[in-house]
């Protein structure tokens, strides 16, 4: 058996024509396919604009630009990758870390204590972790109540859908962000997008993409005016070609995951491997987290996961929490009352499952698992 991943790309023939067909034209990068791809995913995830950039964490920088002043205070999860709450700090605000729920979400009850403990609270950047969206009444409740700027952070969840919502539709948020790395339900090599219906936040995000830099058809034909300091996250026309070629096959992907979470969480029925949440339909499975009891057993964490790489299986924990990595410790983050958070810091880690694993490999995954919890 080869090595099993955690997640990997699925690419095609149908992919690899599409990158190829660019790069025989004449624009590698600014040209047609970079504006296809907006409106597609646009479409897709049935939100008004999208604008397409180098990754997922420059899609959450130019969010952060746009919705956040310095020393802004931001609600957020700490369990979610670096990214997320780094891009609170690149524009000088303050991340405040609230413990997640039983599901790995963010605990949407203490982030309405906290709001009315401290009305001078700005934003929430939540986490659609692993798939599963987050609950879309109580999101607009607090928007509603306490106008809250909301920062949907969908990198795991394109595809999925809370009701009749779909994530990234940004119906209670004022952006959503995605990543394509090549881990994630599709892939650009790297690449993110951000979606809102906003008109306003749309401009600025194409602004900030390309340096600040503003053309209008009143200025001289060479003409740019520089009003604000922007970056360039573009993205080329090669990554947006094969996003694009990706996009048509999303939903086949979604479908092959839930057949294998589905046969995961049959083999898991009565034993002390739990999946996170029971099933729902509704995630779009990014990834399969389990809970074990570690307590339980003569078998440590760290045992586990060395036995399970040895047999070529590779399973992972998403995530550290962040408020307790280094940079943060430092900056006096750490010991926030987050004792969900401990516990699935203890208990979880995520099984492999992408939409190329095969059955074999699934097979040998259960069974290779069992064998080493039981020794
Ligand atoms: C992958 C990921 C990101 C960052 O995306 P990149 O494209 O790797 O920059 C941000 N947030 C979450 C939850 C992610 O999983």
């Amino acid at each position: 058996m080869n090595f099993i991943p955690y997640g990997k790309q699925c690419i095609d023939y149908n992919d690899i024509d599409a990158v190829v067909e660019v790069l025989n034209s004449d624009y590698l990068t600014t040209g047609a396919k970079v504006k296809a791809f907006e409106e597609a995913l646009a479409s897709y995830c049935e939100a008004k604009y999208c604008v397409v950039v180098a990754n997922g964490t420059a899609a959450l920088h130019l969010s952060s630009l746009v919705l956040l002043s310095k020393d802004d205070k931001v609600l957020t999860t700490p369990n979610s990758f670096l990214a997320t709450s780094n891009a609170v700090l690149y524009v000088g605000a303050k991340p405040i870390f609230v413990d997640i729920a039983t599901d790995g979400n963010i605990d949407l009850d203490l982030c309405e204590e906290a709001l009315k403990k401290d009305p001078s609270i700005k934003a929430i950047y939540v986490v659609a972790f692993s798939g599963r969206m987050i609950n879309q009444k109580k999101l607009k409740y607090l928007r509603d109540t306490y106008t809250v700027t909301i920062v949907e952070d969908c990198a795991h969840a394109i595809g999925a859908k809370d009701g009749n919502i779909k994530a990234a539709s940004c119906t209670n948020s004022d952006v959503s962000i995605l990543s394509f790395h090549p881990v994630k339900h599709m892939t650009t090599g790297e690449g993110g997008a951000i979606t809102t219906n906003s008109k306003k936040i749309y401009e600025q995000l194409l602004t900030l993409r390309a340096h600040g830099m503003v053309k209008t058809a009143e200025m001289k034909p060479w003409e740019y005016e520089m009003r604000e300091l922007g970056f360039n996250y573009r993205i080329t026309d090669i990554q947006c070609a094969l996003g694009l070629s990706q996009l048509k096959r999303l939903d086949s992907f979604i479908e092959r995951r839930i057949e294998l979470v589905k046969k995961y969480d049959e083999a898991f029925i009565d034993t002390r491997v739990k999946p996170l949440y029971s099933y729902d339909g509704k995630s779009s499975y990014h990834l399969y987290v389990v809970k074990v009891d570690f307590t339980k057993l003569k078998l440590s964490k760290v045992d586990l996961f060395n036995r399970l790489r040895e047999k070529d299986i590779g399973i992972q924990l998403h995530y550290m929490p962040i408020n307790k990595q280094p940079y943060y410790k430092a900056l006096g983050y750490g010991d926030e009352h987050t004792p969900i958070m401990d516990n699935y810091y203890e208990e979880c880690f995520s099984l492999p499952m992408y939409p190329k694993m095969i059955d074999e490999e699934q097979s040998y995954v259960i069974k290779t698992l069992f064998e080493v919890l039981n020794d």
